[in-house]
């Protein structure tokens, strides 16, 4: 509805409304991975809160979603207290919004500061801790500070080492390391397990990031055993324990340590290397054997990031640059699969 039209109480109505409306659909999305409604959808909900709260100061509500890192916790896994908590990202839906947060990060250095840029995997975040090399216990991120024990499930899960070397340090590995990254199910395998249910009578999964998260949420890990599920793993909780010094530097170190890391990187030291990135991740979002929604660009000095710190939900140092909605047609087409 148009802002003119409305009266200020009608907003606050809005507001109401539609907080009740996004927690309903992240119910559906993040506890049944079962999303009644597309990403962009929900995104435009999300825009709109978010602009009729900057309007009303007098709504502030620390638990308005705006504020929180969507997610829940199933009662059917044990809760996992995340020692440091797990973030979401803010969000750049063009290349303009993209320069303006490069914009204000330069601004907060007085100078353009080294970033890297990844692609962001459309898939569930996950958290490992190992000790003494060993993996110990694997979670969800669920609302960012309490997520879902999911050890059992993540064991079965073939690129995740149950054990690692220290290979990326010269000393020795620190007793506990939790690293971070995302669960993806490949485009091909989403499709058969898709069509597999289909046959059988059974619902379907709207998108492989749903898939995925459905898959690892599973109360018989025997299920996530048969599907075909892979990570990627782009950060260390706990950073300050290693000799890496920043995100593309650690990020070698994962590799070096026997994790699986994504190969289409890039560390940039000037702001036209973001954008050529960015495009380039758009050109070969097709052809990846798995599903990318945008690239994350992220400060890469550690010190840097800290410097930046954090808002209630996610990074000052980082920005997911979204690609324009692809997932509406296959939502489509899980439906049609679904009648
Ligand atoms: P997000 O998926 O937009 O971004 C944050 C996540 O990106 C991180 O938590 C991390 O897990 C992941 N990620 C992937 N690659 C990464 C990388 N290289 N580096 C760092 N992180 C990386 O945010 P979100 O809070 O998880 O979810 C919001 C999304 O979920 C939106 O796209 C929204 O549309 C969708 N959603 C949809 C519905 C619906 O009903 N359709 C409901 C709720 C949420």
């Amino acid at each position: 509805p148009s802002d003119q039209l409305l009266s200020p109480q009608q907003e606050v109505e809005e507001i109401i409304k539609l907080r009740k409306e996004i927690e309903h659909h992240s119910y559906l999305y993040y506890a049944q991975d079962a999303p009644e409604i597309s990403d962009a959808a929900f995104d435009s909900l999300m825009r709109r809160l978010r602009e009729l709260e900057h309007k009303h100061p007098e709504c502030y509500d620390p638990n308005s979603p705006t504020m929180r890192v969507g997610g829940y916790v199933d009662e059917q896994f044990m809760p996992v207290q995340h020692a440091e908590r797990m973030y979401s990202l803010d969000n750049a839906m063009d290349l303009n919004e993209l320069d303006a947060w490069i914009d204000r990060v330069e601004e907060f250095f007085g100078k353009f500061v080294p970033m890297t840029c990844e692609l962001k995997i459309d898939g569930s975040g996950i958290a490992l801790t190992y000790t003494k090399g060993q993996l110990e216990r694997a979670a969800t991120r669920g609302d960012g500070r309490v997520g879902e024990n999911i050890t059992a499930n993540v064991r079965s899960v073939r690129d995740v080492p149950l054990r690692i070397s220290n290979n990326g340090e010269q000393g020795i590995l620190a007793p506990s390391i939790e690293v971070r990254g995302e669960v993806y199910m490949p485009k091909t395998s989403f499709e058969q397990l898709n069509a597999a249910a289909h046959e059988i009578g059974h619902a379907t999964f709207a998108n492989p990031r749903n898939a995925a998260a459905g898959s690892l949420r599973q109360k018989d890990a025997r299920i996530t055993a048969q599907r075909d599920l892979s990570t990627f793993i782009y950060a260390i909780a706990n950073a300050g324990t290693i000799s890496a010094k920043g995100q593309f530097a650690m990020l070698q170190w994962l590799k070096a340590s026997g994790f699986h890391v994504n190969p289409d990187v890039r560390y940039c030291t000037q702001r036209s290397e973001i954008a050529d990135f960015c495009k380039r991740a758009l050109d070969m979002r097709g052809s990846l054997p798995y599903e990318i929604d945008g690239v994350v660009v992220k400060v890469d000095s550690f010190a840097e990031q800290e410097a930046m710190g954090f808002t209630a939900r996610a990074p000052r140092w980082a920005i997911a640059f979204k690609f324009p909605p692809e997932e509406q047609a296959t939502l489509l087409r899980a439906i049609t699969v679904q009648v």
